[in-house]
């Protein structure tokens, strides 16, 4: 199976958390927190269109200003989502500049602000031209579990409690269809745009007994057309394998509500990065300041049935001790594995 996204931690463990999904062979890339941005390159952050904000420590939202000022005067429109406060938090950075010679920019960059409550998330639009201002209407939606729902994937949120409501995210593909060659050179079709057109066909389950038109174009431009019945080309071409599923828990508590939460978000997930802000002999301090311990974070993952996980924002104080961290971690995966 190739996968179609590669999610990776922009940052070394001890540094700010964030996580960068890019999607192979398309310019989209989703990203989980908005912390220090500096790993990642203009090229990189070109391609982000929405971004989940698990909450807004420094270390989760510094990253804001950074892709506000590489996506300024660009045609995009950016999709942010963050727990309940959000959009005074946004405004607060927007409101941070000067934006009176906005309004002569030739390309239109909105952002789409969506906050989330238990009850329901709310979305605000806020316009580069309009310097920012938050006068566009508000629109309710009720909240499901799901922030967002594409035809090749959808994610998942759970707020949980870090004293403040904060986001565990999880990015579902629904499956994933591969391009076989060999059909291709057998049916004698040649990869074009049609690619693409095929594969939403069938994520977005089109009737499997339409017909598909493919038209491509060969050499000296001469355009070709064969039409298909849907079900009959994907037998040929199309390798159809079980999507696959990423979770990300950061700076939230142990407690049975949150546990139960995360379990569920993160059940089954081809990899799972989790926090481990401190270790099991520092349990005190991180009941105190609500994040997880090494050992909670290896339990969490062997109980969700993960196949791997990646640990990440370690406390400052254990530098040189990344180590011991991973083995307390490990320890209680297998453990946990074991039992379950
Ligand atoms: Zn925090
Ligand atoms: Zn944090």
């Amino acid at each position: 199976m190739r996968p179609s996204f590669h999610p990776r931690l922009i940052n070394e463990p001890f540094s700010d958390p964030g996580l960068f999904i890019p999607f192979l062979f398309e310019k989209k890339a989703l990203l989980f927190d908005l912390g220090d941005l500096r790993n990642l390159t203009s090229r990189d952050l070109l391609k982000i269109n929405h971004v989940f904000v698990t909450h807004t420590h420094m270390d989760h939202f510094i990253g804001f200003d950074m892709l506000l000022r590489v996506l300024l005067g660009r045609e995009k429109v950016l999709n942010i989502y963050g727990p309940p406060g959000f959009f005074s938090h946004v405004e607060g950075r927007l409101s941070g500049y000067t934006w009176n010679l906005v309004s002569e920019y030739e390309n239109d960059f909105i952002i789409n602000v969506t906050e989330v409550h238990e009850t329901g998330i709310l979305t605000r639009t806020y316009r580069c031209r309009d310097g920012f201002t938050n006068e566009g209407e508000l629109s309710q939606k009720p909240f499901s579990g799901i922030l967002l729902k594409t035809p090749a994937y959808y994610i998942e949120a759970a707020l949980l409690d870090h004293r403040v409501p904060c986001l565990g995210l999880a990015l579902v593909e629904n499956f994933y269809v591969n391009i076989v060659k060999e059909g291709l050179k057998r049916l004698g079709l040649e990869i074009g745009p049609w690619i693409n057109e095929f594969k939403n066909a069938l994520y977005y389950n089109r009737e499997l007994n339409e017909r598909f038109t493919v038209i491509w174009r060969e050499k000296k431009n001469i355009i070709r057309e064969k039409v298909f019945i849907l079900g009959d080309l994907a037998r040929e071409i199309a390798l159809i394998s079980p999507g696959q599923k990423i979770t990300y828990i950061t700076d939230t508590t142990s407690s049975p509500e949150n546990r139960e939460k995360i379990l569920k978000l993160a059940e089954g997930s081809e990899h799972l990065f989790i926090e481990a802000a401190f270790m099991e002999c520092d349990r005190e301090t991180a009941e105190r300041k609500y994040h997880l311990t090494a050992r909670e974070a290896g339990m969490i993952a062997g109980e969700a049935g993960v196949k791997r996980f990646t640990l990440f924002h370690f406390s400052p104080r254990y530098t040189h001790r990344a180590e011991e961290i991973q083995s307390e971690a490990q320890e209680a995966f297998l453990h946990a594995r074991k039992k379950a």
